[in-house]
């Protein structure tokens, strides 16, 4: 494919980007120069959502159907160890997961969209904050993201350490877990512990409650579908004579479904009911809800495939990759709308490349392919008659 952008231009704005990682909700600086990258292009550039988020539109021909292409823009708190020239200049702060370069690409897309105007309709380029742990896509969908910029259909991608630089993956369905945590407070009543009988003791409660937790995963999920539950935190006690007031325990769920999601909620509670009941203390259940699974639908992954085969090769395109445990907030974009979460090849995860870790560098290489892709989705989606 030919495409109407530079290179070596878009390694720089990597680099610039690399060089000043922002954390969630405080990308300021990186919405300003991808604001700057839209309007150069003379992209219509709206600000303000969710605080830092930026949405270029870019119309083409008399078509009013619409899609949605989306990055992340905001990088973590982590201290970076890569001795190289564009490492992060933000002490404690760095891209660790690569959002510089899916905001590079969605910005590379973007120059394309907009010199070219090769498809009918509207693509509305979406540039969010706060991916890791904080929502900043949901927090885009409350303030109105949809209503003001309606599209059939919404697109995200990710690289991925571990699939080969050239090469995709696309999921038929599940891409990423949903994750949940919740904190379990047992009551009972304490005492001097040589005198069990007139005590209600909450860490043997908690000790059935953490084996019968078990039993989630094991004995109620369908063992074709996946679930994790895992009790992480234990507290209780001081001392040796004295059996506590209170037991505290905490964890975290994951599961690649609704129904798996809900299931696994249901039967927390009414373990914890159970557990109540059955040792005379009192159990407080605090669910703390994350990110849903991500859930590409059908169509939308069939389309990603065709358009990331067409540019990288029908052998490129790995079909039956597992689903991560990992969580993204693109699944919020996908409760809403039809659309497909990608996975772009980032090249080998040796030597600590892999996300989150301080020797990890969003891959140069991939640029261009990347933006091939945007622009070749684009317009698959929104042919031009
Ligand atoms: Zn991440
Ligand atoms: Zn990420």
């Amino acid at each position: 494919m030919n495409l109407p952008v530079n290179a070596e231009l878009l390694r720089a704005i990597r680099h610039d980007l690399h060089a000043h990682p922002e954390l969630a909700f405080e990308e300021v600086r990186t919405a300003d120069k991808v604001a700057e990258v839209l309007g150069a292009a003379g992209i219509e550039v709206h600000r303000g959502l969710a605080g830092t988020g930026v949405v270029g539109v870019v119309r083409a021909g008399e078509g009013k159907r619409a899609i949605g292409l989306r990055a992340d823009m905001d990088a973590l708190p982590l201290r970076e160890a890569n001795p190289f020239a564009h490492r992060s200049t933000h002490d404690g702060c760095m891209h660790a997961c690569g959002h510089d370069g899916h905001t590079t690409m969605l910005l590379g897309a973007a120059q394309a969209l907009a010199a070219q105007r090769d498809f009918d309709g509207v693509v509305y380029l979406i540039f969010q904050p706060a991916e890791e742990g904080a929502g900043g896509g949901q927090v885009m969908i409350d303030e109105g993201l949809f209503e003001r910029f309606p599209m059939e259909a919404v697109f995200g991608m990710h690289n991925w350490p571990g699939i080969p630089s050239g090469q995709f993956a696309v999921h038929g369905g599940a891409v990423m877990a949903g994750t949940d945590r919740f904190d379990i407070r047992i009551t009972g009543r304490g005492g001097h512990a040589a005198m069990p009988h007139l005590l209600v003791d909450p860490v043997l409660a908690g000790a059935a409650l953490v084996q019968a937790v078990q039993s989630i995963a094991s004995r109620t999920i369908d063992p074709t579908e996946s679930a994790v539950v895992s009790i992480t935190r234990f507290r209780a006690g001081e001392t040796y004579n004295v059996v506590p007031e209170v037991a505290e325990l905490a964890g975290t769920c994951r599961a690649f479904s609704p129904a798996v999601r809900e299931r696994i909620q249901t039967r927390l509670r009414e373990l914890c009911t159970g557990i109540s009941a059955a040792f005379g203390v009192q159990i407080d259940l605090t669910l703390l809800p994350g990110y849903p699974p991500t859930i590409n639908s059908a169509p939308e992954a069939a389309l990603c495939i065709e358009a990331a085969r067409a540019v990288a090769g029908t052998d490129a395109v790995i079909t039956d990759a597992r689903p991560s445990t990992g969580a993204e907030d693109f699944a919020y974009y996908l409760q809403q709308r039809p659309g497909a979460y990608v996975w772009i090849g980032n090249g080998p995860a040796d030597n600590g490349h892999t996300l989150h870790s301080p020797g990890y560098d969003f891959n140069d290489d991939i640029l261009t392919l990347g933006v091939a892709y945007w622009v070749e989705l684009a317009r698959r989606r929104l042919p031009r008659n």
